[in-house]
């Protein structure tokens, strides 16, 4: 056949060639172009009409040029026969591009004329070589990943392991190779590897944490993933890697249970038992769900870290645990929430009834004394105890009832039961709400002061109408804009726990102060010698405390010796030498310390001893019946050690003649209570002080009989 290559159908049929072909003309060795189609100008990078013409050597990579070329002094055409060569050609921009060409001569009448096919070439030598360079690198990091790796075929004979895969199972790869590797698996993970391994042959990439067992009798935690592969010849098989995670499993599971538990007891701490709670709330049936929450808090427990220091105590609170292990049933969880918290989960329990039950029934088991260190300690707890009920859809909202019902069961004295209650929720709540505006309400200023004189005895007897004034005590007030007047007992308390009471503490300081001064420049001689301040345990425990009291004396320019602050025996008991510390640097302000509520704490005669104090005053619990039973020893007792270390005694909270008669015969020199006044507003107390002066002249102008008489014609009326 002949093909005549001008002609419009090889032209037609070339030109949609997605092969690149030229054609070239002329005798010699150089033929020049006479035609190429788009896929060779595309290859070539020239426009098609620009490589026509040109002698083919042109493209042909120019030794000279380019020194690393090869030499090429073949001819690529031959008059008869097809030539096939590697050419290294140019492209326009100079890159080069290796071709295989072949030359095929065209049958026509003019000059000799070749049709050429270039192929990009495929380097097979060089893809040979990555294919081999790419293999080794495989091989060396596969042979040293620390990483088990390792083929085998659908019928699970192993076809290549690489040397973790070996020591992970603790065998040779020569005694692994050919074998099946199902023997080293942990007889609970067979089913699942073989179901797994079914998917992968399926097609699917499949992970799964598997046990080993190592031929050394040990277990090995992997991770394995495993992909199928197809290998020509050799059929499907997998690909996988085991990763050793041993190490990483111990160490998450003492995380976990570091997370969960408590350090010093070994007991589930506060996030455990959420947890478990969370995991019966989630229960659908309700006998799964019923469960009793116990609260407990060691009453106290406070002192026994303070008197026997805190190794002692956290040996308290080991014993305590195991008392409480000892005491619970086999399913019951006991935990604990850091200090001297513990809560009891009850599972099963739904009914208060039998809830109250097990917490008394516990807190009788748990309050015998322990002894530690050879040390009897007495440790009792009060208990807070909540059903869980339809209201509960949270841990959290269980423990908060739980807490609700300990603070009543503390509220009521301690060593208590207290089953929680919609009652205490909405007094909860309430509590919360108004500590809130109590901290609006000391900030804003809106806390008044009253005072209550504090009278001497004999003057009193004469007649208790504020006559013989030695001091005020200076109380808080707070009439809330709707509930009206809130107890200082609710407030304080409430302040002390939000810590509204520095700023509360101070301003009723101050305004006390302040006042001294204004009684000082209207009343003269008149005014009241000292005012007394309350100063809660919160307020002394601030390092800036003796500083503030520095500062108000300082700004309202009352002297020290007309200030005294009244603490209760609580603060000598937390930290006897801190206490003594700053009241050795209030009295060296001049300021008079006493101790409030005396006999209500624990503290000792003997710890007074030590302690660097002016007054005591006795709490009115025990003036209750003096005067009406005769002897009372313990006020006699009181009066009498006091005066014994220096101290001088104020009795508060009388309210009867009798019981100022019976103060004055054991010898008590001060008095305070609602027989000689209530706590006033201070423009009466300056209206009472000018009166009783008035009164005391008049009764001396008129000679009136003393106080003995007064005190006998009261009685009998
Ligand atoms: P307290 O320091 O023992 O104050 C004496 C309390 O006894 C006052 O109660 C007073 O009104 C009451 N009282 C006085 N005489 C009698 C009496 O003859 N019979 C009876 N039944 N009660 C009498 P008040 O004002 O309700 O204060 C209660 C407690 O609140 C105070 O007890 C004190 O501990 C605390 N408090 C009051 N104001 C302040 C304050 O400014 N700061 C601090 N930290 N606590 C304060
Ligand atoms: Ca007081
Ligand atoms: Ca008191």
């Amino acid at each position: 056949m002949e093909l005549n290559p001008s002609a419009t159908v090889f032209r037609s049929w070339a030109a949609a060639e997605t092969d690149a072909l030229v054609v070239v003309t002329g005798t010699g060795l150089d033929p020049r172009i006479s035609w190429v189609n788009r896929a060779c100008a595309e290859l070539l990078a020239y426009a098609p009409q620009e490589l026509v013409g040109l002698p083919l050597s042109t493209l042909r990579r120019s030794p000279l040029r380019r020194g690393s070329a090869p030499p090429d002094g073949q001819p690529i055409v031959d008059p008869v026969r097809t030539v096939e060569r590697t050419l290294v050609c140019e492209r326009r921009d100079g890159s080069p591009v290796r071709l295989t060409a072949r030359s095929l001569p065209v049958v026509s009448g003019g000059e000799p004329s070749w049709v050429l096919r270039l192929q990009p070439e495929t380097d097979h030598a060089r893809v040979q070589d990555e294919l081999y360079a790419a293999h080794e690198r495989f091989r060396s990091l596969s042979e040293r990943a620390p990483i088990g790796i390792f083929t085998s075929e659908s019928g699970l004979r192993l076809g290549y392991v690489n040397d973790w895969f070996c020591h992970l199972v603790g065998a040779r790869a020569d005694q692994l190779l050919g074998t099946d590797w199902m023997g080293f698996l942990h007889p609970d993970d067979l089913l699942p590897t073989q179901q797994a391994l079914g998917r992968v042959l399926a097609g699917a990439d499949v992970e799964l944490p598997l046990r080993l067992q190592r031929t050394d009798g040990e277990t090995c935690h992997v991770q394995a993933r495993v992909v199928p592969v197809t290998t020509d010849g050799r059929g499907a098989g997998f690909l996988g890697t085991l990763e050793d995670v041993t190490q990483r499993l111990a160490w998450e599971r003492t995380m976990t249970h570091q997370a969960l538990h408590d350090p010093l007891t070994g007991l589930p701490n506060r996030r455990q038992l959420l947890e478990t709670i969370t995991a019966r709330l989630s229960a659908a049936d309700p006998e799964q769900r019923a469960t009793a929450l116990l609260f407990l808090d060691l009453d106290d427990f406070k002192h026994v870290n303070d008197s026997l220091g805190h190794p002692a105590g956290d040996r308290v609170l080991e014993a305590f645990s195991e008392r409480l292990l000892g005491a619970v049933r086999g399913h019951d969880l006991v935990a604990r929430f850091g200090g001297d918290e513990f809560a009891v989960m009850c599972p099963g329990i739904g009914d208060p009834a039998t809830a109250e039950d097990v917490a008394e029934r516990l807190r009788q088991q748990v309050s015998d004394p322990l002894v530690v260190d050879g040390v009897e300690v007495t440790v009792a707890a009060s208990i807070g105890v909540v059903v869980v009920d339809r209201t509960h859809s949270t841990a959290e909202q269980v423990l908060r009832d739980a807490d609700i019902a300990l603070y009543q069961a503390k509220a009521a004295g301690k060593g208590q039961c207290a089953l929680f209650d919609e009652e205490h929720r909405r007094q909860a709540s309430e509590r919360l709400l108004l500590a809130g505006e109590l901290k609006r309400a000391v900030q804003e200023d809106q806390l008044t002061v009253v005072y209550q004189p504090v009278v001497s005895v004999p003057a009193a007897l004469v007649r208790a109408d504020g006559r013989g004034t030695v001091s005020v005590e200076a109380l808080c007030r707070w009439e809330h804009p709707e509930r009206g007047p809130v107890s200082p007992e609710v407030f304080v308390g409430l302040a002390e726990q939000n810590g509204a009471i520095v700023d509360l503490g101070l301003s009723v300081l101050r305004t006390a102060c302040r006042q001294m001064m204004l009684w000082r420049d209207e009343l003269g001689e008149l005014a009241p010698a000292a005012v007394s301040v309350n100063v809660s345990p919160v307020q002394l425990h601030r390092p800036d405390f003796v500083d503030s009291v520095a500062q108000v004396l300082v700004d309202t320019g009352l002297p020290g010796s007309a200030l005294t602050l009244e603490l209760t025996e609580s603060v000598l008991m937390a930290d006897p030498e801190a206490a003594a510390a700053a009241f050795r640097s209030l009295r060296s302000l001049g300021i008079r310390v006493a101790i409030d509520d005396f006999g209500t704490g624990y503290s000792s005669l003997a710890l007074l001893r030590t302690l660097p104090l002016d007054q005591l005053k006795i709490d009115r619990s025990f003036l209750r019946d003096l005067g009406r039973a005769g002897d009372d020893p313990i006020v006699g007792a009181v009066v009498a050690l006091a005066g014994s270390l220096g101290l001088v005694t104020i009795a508060e909270g009388v309210e009867t003649i009798e019981q100022l008669a019976e103060l004055e015969r054991l010898g008590c020199p001060l008095a305070q209570g609602f027989l000689i006044s209530r706590p006033v507003p201070p423009e009466q107390v300056s209206r009472m002080l000018r009166a009783a002066a008035l009164a005391e002249r008049a009764d001396l102008g008129a000679l009136i009989p003393t106080g003995r008489r007064s005190v006998e014609r009261r009685v009998s009326a």
